[in-house]
Formats: structure tokens, C-alpha cells, sequence
């Protein structure tokens, strides 16, 4: 009766393993001020464009006369215009408004699309990756090929190595998400280019997870693959206002289907979105629109300046400390390698028993993270300089 693929997840142990490791210490250690630099939900809170917004949709919703039922499952038009003006059209992309399907966010999108590929379909991720692109293509069946991200090679995955999965002529679907979490690393417009002509010359599919791309600070670095010469015949995108402007409680994402992909992916996400979708709420779209008015983009920038302070300072401080540190430039993401070869877990506990600091072992993302920990500049400046005061008084 059960799809049998569920039954080959792995318990992912990693965030339910250092709630317990840090329950056990505040059990032991009842006065401990721990503070957590692992957190990967923002704390700031929703800009007053935003608020302004939800305010204005709720008090629509509350007259007969403007009061809003089922939305059209593609998102409004509203939303929909905004995203092509502001996310492309700017950025000189040609995308048209029925290429952007607003969702609830890019966690269940990256994992629902895949509905249109057939099982077969062999999925290479990086490792160290953002869990879900793993667990979902389980829950799918597909056989799963990691690419190593390392030190050695810059957090770069080499399209090389999957030429042999070609000649199985199944096809090859590429997850990349860049900025990167959990390494907190970017691509170049040149290394970016490398992939976009490798799937285009392989037909393997990139599934292009942008939902970091607000945190990008140099100018030189691509916000979407679609930057790139061609990537509309070989790459769908996701996007996320989860992090860009807070809205992980609010729920909304859109995702972007080009009608040149060689497949009909676009009417197929339609058809998909029509039968199993009922729209992403009034209010969340009316929020995001609010992001995309001139108060609201300088608001929410102010928001990512704030973490992005604090990500410079994280930077700054661990390196003086001796600490080598990828990432935090263009990401709110620090990937920190463990002093002495000391395991992942290892250090988070040193870590939690000495500065009374949380961080998140990189083990948890795949092997290739063993020997990393991930720092988040999501927390206040507060608390981040008093982890960072700690960490360098235990050192
Ligand atoms: N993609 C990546 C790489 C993420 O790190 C996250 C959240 O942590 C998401 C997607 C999920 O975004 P959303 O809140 O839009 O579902």
C-alpha cells in the first residue's frame, strides 16, 4: 500500500539532534545563556511596506465588495508583473508573466516539481546541500549522485563528473542553489556559464534554487541563471521571500517555468498547479507585492544590510581568531572549518560547553561538510558580537 521509497529516508537527525544536545545542557547548565548562530529562520521582523500591505488586504477582505475568494493558482497578475518588472526586466532578463508561477515558497516547490520528471531520471545535488533536494528525489525513487563541494575546489561542483551518468541515456536533472546554503559561496557569471553549457549540450535540466540571491553584494555575480546566455532553454528557477524580506511565517515564492525549456514543462506545471493547487493567500501576494515599491525595496534592503553586518562581522572576528571562513560575502551563510580536525560534532559541542554557542554541524548537510560548521548571520547584532566576544575568550 505505501510508497516503499519513503521507507528509504534517512530520520534526518541533524536539527532534532542538536535540540537535544542543547536541552541536555541547559538541563545540566540551568544558568547558561546559550545563543544560537545555527538559526536558519530570520528574526527581524516584516518591514512597514509589508505590514502596510497586509493590513490594507485584510481590511479588503473584510468588505463584500473587495473581498477576494479562490486567486488564480498562477498567482495575481498584480504579483505576477511586479516579479517580471522588478526581478527581470531590470536585470535585462526577458520573461514573461505567464512564466512565473507564484507558490507558498520554494521548499514545496523544489520538491513538487519534480512530479513532472519521470523516475528514472538520475539527480546530481552538491554536497554538502540543502536537505530537501535529497529527501524529496527519495520519496521519488530517483537514483541521487552527489557532487563533491570542497575546500579544494572552491564549493564549485564539477560538471565533469557527471559525463558518465549520460551515457545511460536516462535523463540528468542538476539542483544548484547558489548563493549557497549551507556554505554561504557564490557562482560567477563565467562558472555559471559552465553549467548552463554543459546542460544545454548534455539536455540534463538545472533546477536553479535562488531563494539567497537578495544577499548578493557584488555587483558581478548573477541573481538568476536566466542572466546567463541560454539558461531559458535548459533551467527552472525557484525564488523565496522567506529570507529576502522575512516572510517564512507570511509563505510565499514564485517559481519561473520558461516556455522555451524543450519539454512542455510549462503548460505541464500548469496543468499540475490547476489540479493540486488552490493559490497562494490574497494577503501573502499583496505582502510580496509591497517589496517591490520603493519604500519597500529600500526597507527590505535595510533588513539585509542588518545581516549582512553581521555576517562581516562574523567573517572578520573568526578570521582574526585563526578560524579559516568561506562564505558571509554574498550569503547570509558562514561555512567554518573546524580547528585541529576536530569532526563537525565535535566542535559543536566545544562549542556549546565552552562559548555556550549553537552552531550547525556541516556533517548534517552530506559527508563533504564533515569537518565545517554553518554559521547564520540571522540573529541580532546583540547577540552575534556577545557569541563572537565568547568564542575568542575560550579559544
Ligand atoms: N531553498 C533553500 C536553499 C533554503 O535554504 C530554504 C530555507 O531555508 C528554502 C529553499 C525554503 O524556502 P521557503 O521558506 O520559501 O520554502
Amino acid at each position: 500500500m505505501i510508497n516503499k521509497n519513503f521507507l528509504n529516508l534517512s530520520n534526518n537527525y541533524l536539527f532534532a539532534e542538536i535540540a537535544r544536545k542543547v536541552q541536555a545542557f541547559k538541563a545540566e547548565n540551568p544558568k547558561a545563556q546559550i545563543i544560537s548562530l545555527g538559526i536558519g529562520d530570520v528574526t527581524q521582523p516584516l518591514c512597514p511596506a509589508v505590514v502596510e500591505a497586509l493590513h490594507k488586504a485584510a481590511d479588503e477582505m473584510a468588505v463584500a465588495a473587495t473581498f477576494r475568494g479562490y486567486g488564480p493558482e498562477q498567482g495575481y497578475d498584480f504579483l505576477r508583473n511586479a516579479i517580471v518588472e522588478n526581478d527581470f526586466k531590470a536585470r535585462g532578463i526577458d520573461i514573461d508573466a505567464d512564466e512565473i508561477f507564484v507558490s507558498d515558497g520554494a521548499k514545496s516547490d523544489t520538491g513538487n516539481f519534480q512530479e513532472l520528471l519521470s523516475a528514472d531520471c538520475v539527480v546530481a545535488v552538491t554536497d554538502p546541500v540543502y536537505p530537501v533536494y535529497v529527501d524529496s528525489n527519495i520519496m521519488a525513487g530517483r537514483r541521487i549522485v552527489k557532487l563533491p563541494c570542497t575546500a579544494e575546489n572552491g564549493f564549485i561542483p564539477e560538471a565533469p563528473l557527471l559525463s558518465s551518468l549520460k551515457e545511460d541515456g536516462k535523463g540528468l536533472v542538476i539542483f544548484l542553489c547558489y548563493p549557497n546554503n549551507p556554505t554561504g559561496t557564490v557562482l560567477s557569471r563565467s562558472e555559471l556559464k559552465k553549467w548552463v553549457d554543459y546542460a544545454l549540450a548534455n539536455d540534463a535540466l538545472i533546477f536553479y534554487d535562488a531563494a539567497y540571491e537578495a544577499f548578493i553584494q557584488h555587483d558581478d555575480i548573477p541573481h538568476s541563471i536566466y542572466e546567463i546566455e541560454g539558461a531559458k532553454r535548459c533551467a527552472v528557477e525557484f525564488h523565496s521571500f522567506s529570507k529576502t524580506a522575512g516572510f517564512t511565517g507570511v509563505r510565499c515564492g514564485y517559481t519561473v517555468v520558461p516556455k522555451d525549456l524543450p519539454a512542455p514543462f510549462n503548460s505541464l506545471w500548469n496543468r499540475r498547479q490547476c489540479t493540486k493547487f488552490n493559490g497562494t493567500s490574497y494577503l501573502s501576494q499583496r505582502a510580496a507585492e509591497a517589496i517591490y515599491t520603493p519604500e519597500g525595496k529600500q526597507q527590505v534592503k535595510a533588513t539585509i544590510n542588518y545581516y549582512m553586518e553581521n555576517a562581516r562581522v562574523m567573517r572578520e572576528a573568526l578570521t582574526d581568531m585563526g578560524f579559516k571562513v568561506y562564505g558571509g560575502e554574498d550569503a547570509p551563510y558562514l561555512w567554518v572549518s573546524t580547528p585541529n580536525n576536530m569532526t563537525s560534532w565535535d566542535f559543536f559541542d566545544w562549542m556549546l560547553r565552552s562559548a555556550y554557542v549553537v552552531c550547525t554541524p556541516g556533517s548534517g548537510f552530506g559527508p563533504s561538510g564533515e569537518g565545517f560548521v554553518r554559521l547564520t548571520a540571522f540573529g541580532t547584532h546583540e547577540n552575534t558580537e556577545k557569541a563572537l566576544l565568547r568564542i575568542a575568550n575560550r579559544l
